[in-house]
């Protein structure tokens, strides 16, 4: 799946203005109330951080040293954090620590280990595969490669537009009676 999916993902499930705000989110409001939920930058965040802090890394060090992109050359330290991104553990060791000092956070944070489920069928064996009990195993299923597969790719994109615009006709179900009287 790819990174921004992530992001969309975690921001329809677990922010206010998404599915966790319950019927009385934010989308009935104001584009600027939306805006300004932080818990939606926050969920669209942790839906990033598993593959930010890897390849945004490596991304990043490449743009800095003007080398050449190159996935058979990928540093050992980036498939690394990509293994403690990618971990059910850490991710649940992460939600952890966020529930004892700064548990505002910890629902959107859900979008964590989200993308680790998302990933974990959809990449093949392989230096991205997604080792969910890692350290403790480098455990992996051989998921589907995502990226060969055009019909994947507008599948997932079409259910969570599906699921936004379900959001909104569910929330303006409820105001329509209170509008009416
Ligand atoms: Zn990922």
């Amino acid at each position: 799946m790819d990174t921004l999916a992530h992001a969309v993902y975690g921001a329809a499930l677990f922010s206010r203005t998404g599915l966790a705000g319950g019927r009385r989110g934010a989308v009935d409001k104001q584009l600027r109330a939306v805006a300004c939920d932080w818990t939606l930058w926050a969920a669209a965040g942790f839906g990033l951080l598993p593959d930010v802090f890897s390849l945004g890394i490596y991304f990043t060090q490449l743009a800095f040293t003007g080398e050449p992109l190159n996935f058979s050359a990928i540093p050992a330290y980036v498939l690394v954090l990509y293994k403690l991104t990618h971990s059910l553990i850490v991710a649940s060791l992460g939600l952890g620590l966020l529930r004892l000092c700064g548990k505002p956070l910890v629902v959107p944070a859900l979008a964590w280990p989200f993308h680790i489920f998302m990933d974990i069928f959809t990449h093949p064996h392989g230096p991205f595969q997604t080792p969910f009990l890692y350290p403790l195993s480098d455990f992996a299923f051989n998921g589907l490669r995502w990226w060969l597969h055009p019909w994947f790719i507008r599948a997932y994109w079409a259910l969570v537009a599906l699921l936004w615009l379900g959001i909104v006709i569910w929330r303006r179900r409820r105001i329509r009676p209170k509008a009416a009287s």
